[in-house]
This record gives C-alpha cells, structure tokens and sequence, in this order.
C-alpha cells in the first residue's frame, strides 16, 4: 500500500482527530438497532488511546439538511460508543468552535472525544477550506478509519487528510487491500460476479473488470436486460431498454478479450413480483409473456459454482436474485455459500449483496467483506476514492 498507515506515526501526547463512520442504523424511537459500525472502528481507536494519543472522534450521522437538528445529534451513539470502548467518552456539542478547543485544550493522553455530527457544520459536505482549516487546526495528526464516507470530498474525510500528515486505519488499510487488490492485480483466474436491479448502475464495475476479470457472471435483475439483447423473450422481467445496446457492446467486448461471459441458463419465474406468487423453472430461453424472472436456476447455480472452484480471486457485487423474498433467495444463498467453502479470495462489496452474506450465516468465512456501498462500487469502477487519495504518502 502506497498510503501511511497508523503504524507509521507516534502518537504519544499527540492531539490526533480520526474520523469513523458511526453512521448507525436506528429505529423510529432513535434507538440503536445495530451498533457493528461502532465496535468495527474498536480496534483502530483502541491501538490509538493505548498510544497514548488525545483522540478526538468524528462521524457524521444521517442527512441532517439545514444545520443541527437534534434528531441527528450524536449523544446516544456517545453513550453507546463509550460502552463498547469500556472508557468515558466526552461528549461535544459543537464540531468546531471555542468550547471544541477549550475541551481539547485539556486533554491528557489516553482521554477520547467525539465531535458533535460534522454534517451540522454546512461547509463539511462542500469540502469548505475554512471549516477544513478549523478542523485542522484541532489536531496534529489525522486518521482516516471511514471507508464508507471516503468515496466523498468533504472536510472529514478529504479536507483535513490534506491538512494534516495522516494515514488510514486498521477498516480502511483492510478495505484498500483487499479491493485494492481486486481493481489492481486481482490473482488468477479471476471472476467478476455483478448482479442486482440495474445494468445503468453497474456498468461502470463491468466494464472496469472486464479489462480483468477471466470469467464474468451476470445475475440478477440485470441479466435480463443481456437475455433481451441476446434476442431471447424475458416476459414481465426487469429490463432497461436504453441499456440493450450496452449489454450487447459488453458482451462483444468480452468476446474479443476472450472473458468467459456466464448469463444465466435456466431462471426461476413468478406470475407476479410477491413472494406467494406462482413460480416455475424454466430454461433462459422460454420464459412465457406475462411472467417475471426473479432468481437463477439450478443449472445456473452449478455453473457458477464450477466456475469459483477453479478461481483464485472472486469479487462479488449485487445479489442473484429477490433475495428478500424467500422463494426466490436461493440462487444468492447458494452463491454466498459456495463461497464460503471455496479457496479463492472472495472480496464482496454492495450493501444488498453483503446482508445476503450476513443472512446466509457465512460472513465469518469469506476472505473480505467491505463495510462501505457507494465507495466499494466506486473502486470497483476503478475510481480513484478522494478520502483516500488525500491521504499523505509513504
Ligand atoms: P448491491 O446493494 O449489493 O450493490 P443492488 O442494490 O444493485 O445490490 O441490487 C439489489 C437489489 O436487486 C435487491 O433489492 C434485489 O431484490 C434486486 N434484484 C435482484 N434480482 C432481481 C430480479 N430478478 N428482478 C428484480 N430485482 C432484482
Ligand atoms: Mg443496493
């Protein structure tokens, strides 16, 4: 990795603002439903506080649109984060300000802070210089531990990593490795799985992989957008007619580089998009008027499934099928499975497809499963992540 990371700096005495993604669910009430983000960053704080840094925290929670708004402040989550850390955790009201510095002006080592929801400062999603130079101007040192938030320029996550010498955390040097490796250099054979409602939001990450993957598998709602610009019936399925010339120039590309391009052979139907709707297999080429395309069939599933056990490298972006409706789960499930058991490196990334792992009860056993959807689908596409970019070189 081209990028410093907190093994790099010495922290002792050092004033050291680190920015998280303690963006957590929440029920109507504003309670925490699932607090996996907070004990995520642990590691990264914990290597921090017994360096014996002044570690102030920074997180951005919701979409507050007009300044603060007590819906999105972020005092539970720093009751709950000082739990989980098992030391106390002050609370600030203000991002930036004289009572953010009186407080960190009083900081001995070890001591934590968390900023109030950086997104109540307007100029932090404009990546404003003056809040930025504020920002800054608490902390000697920066730590990028949001992969999450990386893919957007702000102050938090792009601003300061300027400002400041800075480097990523435990989550982000992971995130950048293993994806890293993926858009890089993946290993050999490599299979690209893309799958999920739409070819327009994906393509980027086709056309990027294709120019390394040695097997592409398209699943998914999407795949019948290719079955149609195959000339093939797909009935009621989804489909975006404007993509039909995309999806053919991607399989002819694939053709000329000699990419292994699997589109689904045999498909499960439904008579309507419900899960208690009559349902059928059927081969790709037959799916009657009227009828809908919800999930990859068996013959499909052992296709692929041939195809990762030879592979050395697998990514895997966008669920097989109606994975929220549970007769039409079992082409993801299946996947999600096999990769489970198989040796290649499976790195998955996309908020839809990494609950399917987590609801298939295998995330322990794949090798990489990324925390952030934006900003895995952007290096996917082989974009370069501004959060990232920022931060000082090695
Ligand atoms: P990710 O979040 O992993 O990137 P996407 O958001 O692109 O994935 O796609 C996930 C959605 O795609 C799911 O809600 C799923 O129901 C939908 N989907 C999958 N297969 C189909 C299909 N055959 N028809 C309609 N929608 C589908
Ligand atoms: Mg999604």
């Amino acid at each position: 990795m081209n990028k410093k990371t907190i093994r790099d700096y010495d922290y002792r005495g050092k004033r050291t603002l680190i920015r998280v993604d303690f963006n957590v669910p929440t029920d109507d009430a504003g309670n925490i439903t699932d607090d996996t983000r907070i004990t995520a960053a642990l590691p990264t704080i914990n290597h921090l506080v017994d360096s014996g840094a002044r570690l102030i925290v920074m997180t951005h929670f919701g979409r507050p649109k007009n300044g603060p708004d007590p819906k999105y402040a972020l005092d539970r989550i720093a009751t709950r984060f000082s739990e989980r850390l098992g030391r106390p955790v002050k609370k600030l009201d203000k991002v930036v300000g004289p009572e953010v510095e009186a407080a960190v002006a009083a900081m001995k080592d070890g001591d934590v802070v968390l900023l109030e929801n950086v997104r109540f400062e307007p100029g932090e999603t404009k990546d404003d210089p003056a809040l930025t130079e504020k920002m800054a101007a608490l902390a000697e040192l920066y730590v990028n531990d949001a992969f999450g938030s990386s893919h957007r320029a702000h102050c938090s996550t792009h601003g300061v990593a300027r400002a400041l010498p800075s480097a990523a955390g435990f989550l982000l040097e992971k995130e950048i490795e293993a994806l890293g490796a993926v858009v890089e250099a993946p290993e050999k054979p490599f299979t690209a799985m893309i799958g999920g409602a739409k070819v327009s939001s994906k393509i980027g990450v086709i056309k990027h992989l294709m120019n390394l993957a040695d097997t592409i598998v398209i699943g998914g709602g999407m795949a019948f957008t290719f079955l149609k610009a195959q000339g093939l019936p797909i009935g009621k399925s989804l489909c975006e007619d404007d993509f039909l010339q995309v999806a053919k120039d991607a399989m002819a590309e694939a053709k000329r580089r000699n990419v292994r391009f699997i589109l689904p052979s045999d498909v499960v139907i439904a008579d309507a998009f419900e899960n208690g709707a009559n349902r059928r297999t059927v081969d790709a080429g037959d799916i009657p008027d009227g009828w809908i395309g919800m999930d990859i069939g068996p013959r499909t599933i052992a296709e692929i499934e041939a195809d990762l056990d030879r592979a050395a490298m697998v990514v895997w972006n966008g669920p097989m099928g109606v994975f929220e409706m549970e007769n039409f789960s079992q082409g993801t499930f299946a996947i999600a499975k096999k990769l489970a058991t198989v040796k290649a490196k499976a790195v998955i990334g996309g908020g839809d497809s990494v609950a399917a792992v987590n609801q298939a009860g295998v995330a322990d056993s794949i090798y990489h499963i990324s925390t952030g959807g934006g900003a895995s689908l952007e290096m996917l596409e082989g974009q370069e992540l501004p959060g990232i970019a920022a931060l000082t070189d090695r």
